[in-house]
């Protein structure tokens, strides 16, 4: 009988079942592929490694909650940090987004001259060190004690941030800079959707100061693939079923029979690190749960990514992060951005052999690649993958006289079959004022016994909020889990 089994080993079952081991539970954790890191996995094709989609990585300073977690579990990462954390292109304008906030409002204002930015990025500096100074008092969320315990250990911080929770953010960004053009719009809301997956307008301004503000941390670029980070947590689980996937699970009175390809196992809670979306698909009595959260968030983003493994030399300082925003839709994926990551000249799992690996990815609607034939969606992806490629030449010439010796690309339909998530869709739950703060997904579930974690419940998604996710669900329901 195990104290808890953990279904899904993306970052939010690793760390989970990293935590509760370490805390002396018995814990299995069931992966139904042979690597950890769902979305931010990494995996092998052709002979070349790839990372599925997440490739930054920020919060492992030691008071945010990936560090919290390393510190607490006594895992090293393999990482090492970078700057600039990622260079954005809108036209002929290029802004290095450093660590430095000075420096970096200074390439900011060397691209939209004549607005008075300082204010505005004070401000938001101001609530977003404030939110990471509190964050650990806020939980868990939801209840109504934390706000109370919050205000009272971190009254300045708390009353700093709170109203930001209700404004909308790009209202304030008007007050502060005035009319700010198109082209500073596209960058701050860019900012905000590959953050909380929400565009400026949509997102309360606590939640986009955390966006804007991201290159301001640390980041860092993972030696051997972002499936490194997950390898490094699972040395903590105790058990770890791989290629074992989880069909259904039965409730009884005395706790949960799971079932699996290779067997069943008897469990006294479970953890679900499916979508909350998908849920209902393992355990009968979360069906309508899941069907009311596919109708209460049913606004949701896939993902367009082209993986390509390039040969061929670059200039040393080639950064490891590019956002290119385009004024105009990308047709076949209807976002206006793309992001390019690109592995370290001397990885030794990502660049052997003197090759590089590329990771280039979009938003896109989920429903532009539905209800497709095999041949019409053949061919959309090969389109897609050309046109988002000429957009990368245009801003990068030095990639196109590299030599390609791997290319395809991955839709919503790629991601519904390798991490099994609901239509494909990607980034969790939008924090977005129609759903935060009151109406965020809890890690809690109507079956006692059962509870969610990953990114479609509170706070959403990437490796900070996946991870304070975790915490969250720790603090409901071990008594014991305490982190410094
Ligand atoms: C293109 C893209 C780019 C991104 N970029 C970044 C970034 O740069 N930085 C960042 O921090 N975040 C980024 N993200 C977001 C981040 O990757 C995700 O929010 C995060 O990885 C989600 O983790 P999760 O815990 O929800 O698990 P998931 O990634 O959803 O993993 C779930 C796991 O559960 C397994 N599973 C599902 N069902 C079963 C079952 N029945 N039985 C057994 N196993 C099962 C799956 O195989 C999978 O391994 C990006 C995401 C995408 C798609």
């Amino acid at each position: 009988m195990l104290d808890y089994a953990v279904i899904g080993g993306g970052i939010g079952g690793v760390l989970a079942s990293a935590v509760l081991s370490h805390m002396g539970k018995d814990v299995m954790l069931f992966e139904a592929l042979d690597y950890l890191g769902g979305c931010a996995g990494t995996f092998k094709r052709g002979g070349f490694y790839y990372n599925a989609g997440a490739a930054t990585f920020v919060g492992k300073e030691e008071h945010l909650p990936v560090g919290k977690l390393a510190k607490y579990l006594g895992v090293e990462l393999p990482v090492k940090p970078i700057d600039p954390a990622m260079v954005v292109y809108i036209e002929d304008k290029v802004i290095k987004r450093w660590k430095d906030a000075d420096k970096s409002l200074y390439d900011i204002e060397t691209a939209f001259p004549g607005i008075k930015h300082g204010g505005f990025w004070r401000r938001v500096h101001q609530v977003s060190q404030s939110l990471w100074s509190i964050w650990q008092d806020t939980l868990p969320y939801p209840h109504y004690l934390s706000p109370i315990k919050s205000f009272f250990k971190h009254t300045k911080d708390f009353l700093s941030v709170f109203m930001c929770n209700f404004l909308d953010a790009k209202k304030v960004a008007s007050v502060y800079l005035g009319r700010f053009n198109s082209d500073y719009e596209l960058f701050l809301t860019h900012h905000t959707l590959i953050t909380a997956q929400g565009f400026l307008e949509e997102v309360p301004f606590s939640v986009a100061s955390l966006g804007l503000t991201y290159p301001n941390l640390t980041n860092y670029y993972v030696v051997g693939g972002m499936g490194k980070l997950l390898d490094a947590f699972a040395q903590r689980v105790k058990s770890i079923a791989f290629k074992t996937k989880v069909k259904s699970i039965k409730r009884k009175p005395w706790g949960f029979v799971v079932e699996t390809n290779r067997g069943n196992y008897e469990a006294k809670r479970v953890i679900l690190n499916t979508t909350i979306w998908n849920a209902g698909e393992l355990i009968e009595e979360l069906r309508d749960f899941s069907e009311k959260a596919k109708r209460r968030y049913s606004k949701i983003w896939g993902a367009f990514v082209v993986y390509m493994t390039v040969e061929g030399s670059l200039p040393e300082d080639f950064a490891h992060h590019h956002l290119m925003l385009f004024r105009e839709p990308i047709p076949y994926t209807g976002s206006r951005s793309l992001f390019l990551s690109i592995s370290e000249k001397d990885d030794p799992v990502l660049s052997k052999d003197g090759t590089r690996s590329i990771t280039l990815s979009t938003h896109t609607k989920l429903e532009l690649w539905e209800g497709l034939s095999n041949e019409v969606y053949a061919e959309k992806k090969e389109r897609a993958t050309e046109y988002a490629l000429e957009l990368v030449y245009k801003h990068l010439p030095e990639l196109r006289n590299l030599k390609v010796l791997n290319l395809f690309a991955g839709t919503p339909k790629t991601f519904k079959t390798y991490t099994r998530r609901y239509r494909g869709s990607v980034g969790g739950v939008p924090v977005i004022k129609q759903n935060f703060p009151f109406r965020y997904p809890s890690p809690l579930t109507p079956v006692p016994g059962v509870y969610l974690v990953g990114d479609t419940v509170f706070p959403g998604q990437g490796w900070p909020g996946v991870s304070m996710g975790v915490v969250n669900l720790l603090k409901f329901i071990e008594k014991d889990f305490k982190l410094c």
